[in-house]
C-alpha cells in the first residue's frame, strides 16, 4: 500500500468464519488489499453486524457451527443493496455453485463462490475487483450527497463503469441466442450504484455517451469471442433517448464494429418505446440507417408507452420485448395473457422475434413459449453476470435439459 492508498476512504468488508484462525487469515489479505476487515465468528455476531452496518463487500463460512451462511445471505439481500459476496466453504463445488445461484436469485447478483482450503491467489482474485482501483476522491467526500454528472464523467475516466452481461436463450430449446448488456458502476465513494439510479443522471447530461461508449466497446469484445463458438450470437446493448438524435453515434458504432471486426448483425441495439417515440424523425434516421448497416435494433420496455401499435407499424425494428410488469404478472392475470399473446401475434405479423423479460421461474418459461415468445431473459435463467462468471455459466449451461427440465418442472 502506498502513503496515497492510505489516505483513501477504506472499503469494509465483513469475514465471517467461525475458525478464527481462518478469520485471521482472510482479514489479513483483505487489509493488504486496502480494505478495513471486521471479523465475526459467529452467525448470530455477523447477523447483528448485518443489521446494524452496510458493508461494501462480504466473505462468507457456509458452516457457521449448528447454522449455516444461507440465511446471512438473505439478511444481505434484505439490505436491498447490490453487495458483492465472496462464499467461502468445504461443501463440494455442486453446494456451492448452488449457493450462488441461490444468492442470485435472492438479487445478491455479484456472490462468487471459492472452495476449502482457501487458495490465497483466488481469493485475491476474488476481492481486487475495486480493492486496488484508485481513487483520487479526498477521503472526507462525502457519500451521502447526490450523485453528480461530474462524479460520473470521472468514473469513467477511472474505469468504475462496466458491463454485466444477462444471458437470453430460445425458449423452444434453451439455447444461448445471445446477452445483453446492462450499466455497473462501483464507486470509490458511493459504492455499487444502480444504473436506474445513474443512467437517468448520465441521459440528463453528456456523460451518457461516453457510457455507452464502454457498453458498446465491451459488449462487442465479447461478441467478437462468442462468435467464434457460435456464429449467430447476438449481445444487446441499451441506448438512451438523447443518443438517439446523436448522428455521431452512427459513425461511432460503424467504427468501433470495424476495429472489433465484428459483422453487424452480431450487434443488437435496445431503445425503449417512450425513447423511440420521443423525436420520431431523428429516432427513425438513426435507426434505419443501423438497420440498413445490419445491425439489429429492439423495441425495449414493450407494453409500457402509449403508441405501441403504430410505433411498430412505423419503426424498423427486428425484435420487441414484452415489458417485466406483464411478464411477471401474466401468469394469475388473465388480462395480461391476452396482452401478451396480442403482442406476440402483432410482433410475428411484422416479423420480429418477441423476448419476454423477468422470467424468474419454470411455470412462466413454459407459459411464454406455448404462447409462442420466441427468447426469454431473467434471473429464472441467470442474473446479468460479469465477463468471467457469463464464461462459466456458459460452459455449464446445457440447453436441452435446462428446456426440458424447466418445462417439466412447469408441468409438474
Ligand atoms: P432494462 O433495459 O429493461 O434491463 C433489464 C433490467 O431487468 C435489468 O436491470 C435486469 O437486471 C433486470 N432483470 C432481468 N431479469 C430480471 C428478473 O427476472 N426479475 C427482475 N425483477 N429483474 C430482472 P438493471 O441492470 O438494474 O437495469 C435497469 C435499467 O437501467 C435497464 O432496464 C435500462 O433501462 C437501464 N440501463 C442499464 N444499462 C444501461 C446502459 O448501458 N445504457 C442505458 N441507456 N440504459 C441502461
Ligand atoms: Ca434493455
Ligand atoms: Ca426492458
Amino acid at each position: 500500500m502506498t502513503d496515497a492508498n492510505e489516505k483513501r476512504p477504506r472499503r469494509q468488508i465483513l469475514v465471517v468464519d467461525d475458525d478464527p484462525v481462518q478469520g485471521a487469515v482472510i482479514s489479513g489479505v483483505c487489509r493488504r488489499l486496502g480494505y478495513q476487515p471486521v471479523f465475526a465468528d459467529s452467525y448470530q455476531a455477523a447477523a447483528d453486524l448485518i443489521a446494524a452496518h452496510s458493508f461494501d463487500c462480504y466473505t462468507l463460512d457456509l458452516s457457521l457451527g449448528d447454522r449455516d451462511g444461507i440465511e446471512l445471505l438473505r439478511l444481505i439481500a434484505s439490505s436491498g443493496v447490490a453487495r458483492r459476496v465472496i462464499v467461502i466453504s468445504g461443501c463440494d463445488e455442486r453446494i456451492l455453485s448452488a449457493t450462488v445461484r441461490m444468492a442470485h436469485a435472492t438479487g445478491i447478483v455479484d456472490a462468487i463462490s471459492l472452495s476449502k482450503p482457501i487458495d490465497l491467489a483466488s481469493l485475491r482474485e476474488a476481492l481486487a475487483f475495486d480493492g486496488g482501483r484508485p481513487s483520487a476522491q479526498p477521503a472526507s467526500e462525502d457519500s451521502s450527497r447526490p450523485i453528480n454528472a461530474g462524479d460520473l464523467r470521472r468514473g469513467v475516466d477511472r474505469n468504475e463503469l462496466y458491463a454485466m452481461f444477462q444471458p437470453k436463450v430460445d425458449l423452444a430449446s434453451g439455447r444461448v441466442v445471445g446477452c445483453e448488456a446492462l450499466a455497473r458502476w462501483d464507486s470509490p465513494i458511493f459504492g455499487a450504484v444502480r444504473p436506474d439510479l445513474f443512467i437517468p443522471i448520465a441521459e440528463a447530461s453528456d456523460a451518457i455517451k461516453p457510457i455507452t461508449l464502454v457498453m458498446l466497446r465491451e459488449s462487442m469484445r465479447l461478441a467478437r469471442d462468442y462468435l467464434a463458438v457460435d456464429p449467430a450470437f447476438v449481445v444487446a446493448v441499451n441506448l438512451s433517448a438523447t443518443l438517439l438524435t446523436d448522428v455521431g453515434i452512427l459513425d461511432q458504432i460503424e467504427l468501433m464494429l470495424d476495429e472489433t471486426g465484428l459483422p453487424a448483425r452480431a450487434l443488437m441495439i435496445e431503445v425503449t418505446e417512450s425513447t423511440a417515440m420521443s423525436d420520431v424523425g431523428r429516432a427513425m434516421d438513426v435507426l434505419l440507417r443501423l438497420r440498413i448497416k445490419g445491425v439489429g435494433i429492439s423495441m425495449d420496455d414493450f407494453g409500457t408507452g402509449y403508441s405501441s401499435l403504430s410505433a411498430l407499424a412505423r419503426m424498423p425494428f427486428s425484435e420487441l420485448k414484452i415489458d417485466r410488469s406483464f411478464v411477471n404478472d401474466f401468469l394469475k392475470d388473465a388480462d395480461m395473457r391476452k396482452v401478451v399473446a396480442a403482442s406476440v401475434a402483432i410482433a410475428h405479423e411484422y416479423k420480429m422475434k418477441v423476448v419476454a423479460e423477468g422470467i424468474e421461474d419454470a411455470d412462466t418459461w413454459r407459459a411464454l413459449e406455448e404462447l409462442g415468445c420466441d427468447i426469454g431473459q431473467g434471473f429464472g435463467i441467470s442474473p446479468p453476470l460479469s465477463r468471467k462468471a457469463l464464461d462459466a455459466w456458459y460452459g455449464l449451461w446445457n440447453p436441452s435439459a435446462s428446456a426440458s427440465r424447466i418445462r417439466r418442472a412447469g408441468v409438474e
